[in-house]
């Protein structure tokens, strides 16, 4: 049986970001994973690869509120 929902990607393994902003640097991984990246996306980590299954990685962002961003940056 084949056409799980993690091959999504057609060879290539889907981070999709957290809805939630309260855990935006959490990636969920198609392979069944989730990632933490401490900051920025996997792209701009220089991630081409799912650490997990090894297949090409694509990254689907969020769109982040705004309000959200001015949080993050405020905080620090
Ligand atoms: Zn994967």
């Amino acid at each position: 049986m084949s056409g799980e929902d993690n091959d999504l990607g057609g060879g290539c393994c889907c981070w999709r970001q957290e809805d939630d902003w309260e855990n935006a640097d959490v990636y969920n991984t198609a392979c069944g994973d989730s990632f933490c990246l401490v900051e920025a996306t996997p792209e701009a980590n220089g991630m081409r690869f799912c650490c997990y299954c090894g297949k090409p990685l694509i990254q689907i962002q969020k769109s982040l509120s705004a309000a959200y961003k001015e949080k993050v940056f405020s905080d620090e």
